[in-house]
This record gives structure tokens, sequence and C-alpha cells, in this order.
């Protein structure tokens, strides 16, 4: 294995990686850096999402340009505005000590005017959409006719998104003698076709093909507004009432509160994420393994190493930053020969990844919805009529058969029945006879994120407005990032002129106020309170995980709480371990693929 240092990088770039705490190259880095820093010619590379492609044409283009010159020299041409930004703020940190150095994104939905002018200063890289792109092109707002190297990052997605004009158009403006550079996850027609007609013999580099998976393991999802994540999950264990598996989280704080909510709501579950100790992971590993736990609440990370032969079902909580990681929490199930179910429940918003993520791994999701009340009430009492049907008789109840006969001599068989089944099946149904349909249609309309329950949530008055610069979706962006909340955390903003309404679940209301106490933006306090204005539109009732428990306190408990570290809510693994005294809270510091609506 090589450093970034045997790669070829120079000084200025070496130190913005130690910055941002790379240590090693991955493999397309080590395969294409040294490459495109030797020749200059066209490349082909083949990788998946989260594998540093970024970087893989990021360093050598940084290498490359002449940073005392002001004409632009690099393009690159991402699908989306999202990717645009995240690929310009991971530039410009990797270019962090390349004086001079200027990086410009141009994407649509912003002020064309401002973007002009940053080009206008002198950008030796710009990174743009195409669609913006092609627009400033025609206005003669910047000019590509000099550049040396290009690059089509996610080119798939792109001629997904029907950019193949555009991109042949903007091409056509770009001297022939340039080097492109196409990265790409997939290799479907359109994209060859891109190669063949823009490439001149490109170097072929791919990167891992492990992304296939297994067959006896059949993949569903679960469409569902954000908020209702935690129901669904329930539903999805009560539809299944043997199951044992491996449910997903992004971070180790979702993880341990999902872990803890289930076994407060009377489930036996545990919790597996890095912030317990060594100890602490061994005692539920174990538990699970002994099937004391049937529900395994895991982030990707700790979940590693898992290997327990007969979990029936995987269940992706969160669908995962990096959707190749679906393959690696798919495979938990369906070893052994046996059969296993993966599902995914997500919200509309994020669905488009399940078609990324059919891609990757060549099979087809189902799409299912979530089980009805009635259904899980009916699934529950068949099942519990089969654990009757083979129970083995104690003989130790033959003595006081007697007395039992004698409370029951007017109750016919079908009475009988009927009231030995009520005393576990009341429960589910008192639970379930008012609960609402939690599957949500790919049409169905939603504002903000998503349909709320009213009763949940916490409504704030928060004195920033308009006057400050923000719409409804900045301050939306604002709090998220500062509050560390994830995407769907936050909801109903409104905006008024010189202050503005949010909601957030009431859980969160005590880390909001409590952020807010002392904090300044732009030298002076915001003050966030809690309004009495409860909201836009109110939600419909919702069961709230009450008077639903289950199963008694003789459960295993799973996990004690543990201490919580302060990048428990972020995605575990490779970005908390960057060392934390760059204090990266960029836009690309957040869950990788969301930036791709
Ligand atoms: P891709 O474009 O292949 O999806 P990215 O370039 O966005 O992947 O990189 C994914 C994440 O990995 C980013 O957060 C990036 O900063 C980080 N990363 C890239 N290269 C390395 C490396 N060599 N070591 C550690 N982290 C890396
Ligand atoms: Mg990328």
């Amino acid at each position: 294995m090589s450093t970034f240092q045997q790669l070829g990088l120079n000084e200025d770039l070496l130190n913005g990686i130690s910055d941002l705490g790379f240590e090693t190259p991955s493999e397309i880095q080590q395969k294409a850096i040294p490459v495109l820093l030797e020749e200059e010619r066209d490349l082909v590379a083949l990788a998946q999402t989260g594998t540093g492609k970024t970087a893989a044409f990021g360093f050598p283009m940084l290498q490359k340009i002449d940073i005392n010159s002001r004409t632009t020299q690099g393009l690159i041409l991402s699908p989306t505005r999202e990717l645009c930004l995240q690929i310009t703020n991971e530039l410009k940190l990797y270019g962090k000590y390349c004086k001079g150095i200027n990086v410009v994104a141009i994407y649509g939905g912003a002020s064309v005017t401002d973007q002009a002018k940053q080009i206008k200063k002198g950008a030796q890289i710009v990174v743009a959409t195409p669609g913006r792109m092609k627009d400033m092109i025609s206005r003669n707002l910047v000019d590509i006719s000099k550049i040396q190297y290009s690059v089509l990052d996610e080119a798939d997605e792109m001629l997904n998104m029907g950019f193949y004009e555009d991109i042949t158009d903007i091409l056509g403006h770009t001297p022939t003698d340039k080097s492109t550079w196409l990265f790409s996850a997939t290799m479907p027609k359109e994209v060859a076709s891109i190669a063949k007609e823009f490439m001149y013999n490109p170097i072929e580099i791919t990167v891992g093909n492990k992304n296939e998976s297994t067959s006896n393991v059949s993949h569903e999802y679960y469409m569902v507004n954000g908020r209702d994540r935690y129901l669904a999950l329930k539903r999805l264990a009560d539809a299944n009432p043997d199951i044992f598996s491996v449910i997903f989280c992004r971070t180790k704080r979702d993880t341990q509160k999902i872990a803890e909510k289930l076994i407060e709501d009377g489930y036996s579950a545990g919790a597996l994420h890095g912030d317990l100790s060594q100890n602490q992971r061994d005692l539920v590993m174990k538990s699970f393994r002994n099937k004391q736990i049937q529900m395994l609440v895991a982030t990707d990370v700790a979940a590693r190493g898992i290997d327990v032969d007969d979990i029936t079902h995987v269940i992706n909580y969160q669908l995962p930053d990096e959707i190749e990681t679906y393959t690696h929490r798919s495979g938990r199930t369906g070893r052994a020969g046996k059969t296993g179910v993966s599902m995914v429940i997500v919200a509309k918003s994020e669905v488009r990844k399940i078609k990324s993520i059919e891609r990757i791994i060549k099979r087809q999701f189902e799409k299912k919805d979530i089980p009805s009340g009635m259904e899980i009430c009916e699934v529950q009492l068949m099942s519990l009529a089969k654990k009757i049907h083979n129970t083995e008789v104690n003989h130790e109840i033959d003595k006081y058969l007697d007395s039992i006969n004698e409370l029951f001599e007017d109750t016919e068989k079908d009475e009988l029945i009927k009231k030995f089944f009520s005393v576990e099946f009341t429960r589910f149904f008192n639970y379930y006879k008012n609960s609402k349909d939690l599957s949500v249609s790919e049409s169905s309309s939603s504002n903000d994120g998503g349909e709320r329950s009213s009763g949940t949530d916490t409504r704030y008055f928060i004195n920033v407005g308009r006057k400050d610069g923000y719409d409804w979706m900045s301050l939306k962006d604002f709090l998220k990032e500062v509050l560390e909340l994830g995407r769907d955390d936050v909801f109903k903003v409104d905006v008024k002129d010189s202050f503005s309404f949010f909601n957030t679940e009431k859980a969160n209301e005590e880390k909001v106020l409590a952020f807010f106490t002392d904090f300044k933006y732009n030298g002076r306090f915001v003050n966030v309170e809690v309004s009495e204005n409860k909201g836009r539109s109110g939600g419909g009732r919702r069961d709230r995980g009450r008077g639903g428990k289950r199963k008694g306190n003789d459960r295993p408990r799973g996990e004690k709480r543990s201490r919580r570290s302060n990048d428990s809510n972020k995605p575990e693994g490779r970005r908390s371990d960057r060392s934390p005294k760059k204090g990266r809270r960029s836009a690309s510091d957040r869950p990788r693929r969301s930036r791709r609506k």
C-alpha cells in the first residue's frame, strides 16, 4: 500500500491531506492519482460511491493547474447542486495550502450574477451542473475555451438525469486537446458512448465489484413519512413475531435511542455501537447470539464483524450514507443456505436511492405497504394459536384441572378459546385498533418534508427572518446544521420579515432551547422561544407507542444507556475519525447522500 506522498503529490496538497485526516489513499486514489499526475491522457474510472473519487481527480487537478494564472483550466461537471457544492468544498479543503487557488461552483437555483462575478475574479477550477453551465456559456459569462482538464463526475447519474445534450454541448466549447476524466459507478450504454465520442484512448480503471447481493435475500422497501419511522419499525417487528434481526441506524445516537425506545416498549432489543465499552458490546453480542435479544440495533461500523447465522431480517431503519454499505447490511441475513429479508424504511424524499441501490446490487426491490394494525393483529393471533398448538403440556397443571373445570363449567369451547386468546390479543388490538395507515404513496404531496402529527412537536419563535437573508430552506438548513439534527427533524419552517417559526419533535425541545441560550450570530444574540402558535396544519392522531407495551420486564433488558460522546450524532466511522481540531462542519460533513434530492 502506498502513501499519498508516494503517489507523487506536492507538499501543499500533503499538508491539506494531513489536515483532513486522510491517512492512506483509497484504491481508486492509488490507481488514478499517479496516472493522472504523470500523463496527459483520458481516463474512465468505475468506482462506487464513497470510494473517494473526488480526491482521485481533485488532487491531480489541483497539482497540475497553474495557480499563478487566472485562466479557467479545470471544469468539473456533476449532476446536482448538492454534489457541486460538496465537490467545491472538498476541493477548497484539499487546496487549503495552494495559495491563490480559486474554485467556483456554478449551479441552478442561485443568482447567476453572483456566480458570474466570482468567475470574473479568476477561477482556475469551475465545478458546475450541466444546465447552469450551458446557460452561462451561452451568455458569455464563463469561458472554458482554454481548459486543460475536464471531469465528468457521476457520469451515469448525469445521463440518467437527461443531461446528455447539455454535456455534449458544453464539451463542444472546450479545446480538443484537453484531458477528460470520467467517473461513474456503472457503465451503461450512454456512458460508453460519451466515452467513445469525447475521449481518446482512455485508460480504464475499475475498483471493487463486490457489490452483488446474494440471491437468497429478498429486498423490500416501505415508504413512510420520516416522522413515522419508529412506528413503522414496530409494525414490521410485530408483523414478524419470530423476527431475529439486525436493525441498522446511521448514527450512534439514533442506534442508542431506537434500542432504548424498543426496550421501553417491551421488545427484546439491544444496542451495539462504538460508544459502548468493549465489555458492553461483548455482552450484547452474547445475548444476541443466544437469541435472548431479538432485535439488535447497530451502527454499520459496530456490526461489521457480526457473523450470526440465523438472522431472519435486516431492517434498514435509515439508509446508509454510502449506498454500497447496503450490500454489507443485507448480507447479514440469508446466510448458511437460509433465506432472509432485507427491509428498508424509506422516506419519500430518499426513495430515489432505492433505484441506485438496485443498480448496485443488481436486484429488484419489492415495494410493500407497512402492515395495517388489523393485519398485525391477525398475524399475532395466528402465531399465538400455532404456539399453543405446538406447546407441550405441562402436567403440573393436572392437579388444578378440577378447579379450573369448575370455573369454566358453563363455558362453551369456542367461548373458551376466544377468552383465552383475548388475554394476549386484546393488548395488540387495543394498541392497533385506531392506528393510521403509515404507508405513503409516491404521488402524495408533502410540505417541507412530510405530514406531521400534532401533539408530538414543539413550535418555536426565532428572532431572525427574511431581513437576515433567510428563506425557509436556508433557515431550515441553518437550524439542522447548528443543532446537529437530521434532515426531517426541523419542519414547518415559516419565515417572516424579522422573525420566523419552526417546529421540532418535542423530544428535541430541551436541546434546541439549551443551544440557543447564548448563541450569537453575526454579533447578535439569536433568541429562540417556545411559541404558543401551534403551527400551520395539524396532523391526524397517531398511535404513540403508549399502551402498546407487550412482554414483561422479565425480558432481557439489552444494554444500559451509555455515556454519549460528542460525535455520537455523526455517522460512525471515517468521518468521525477525522481530526476534531479542524472542526469541519461544512455542508460536506452532512450525511453524504442527502445532498441528492
Ligand atoms: P465518491 O465521490 O467516490 O462517492 P467522495 O470523494 O465523496 O466519494 O469521498 C467519500 C468520503 O470519503 C468523503 O467524506 C471524503 O472526504 C472521504 N475520503 C476520501 N478519500 C479519503 C481517504 N483517502 N481517507 C479517508 N477519507 C477519505
Ligand atoms: Mg463523488
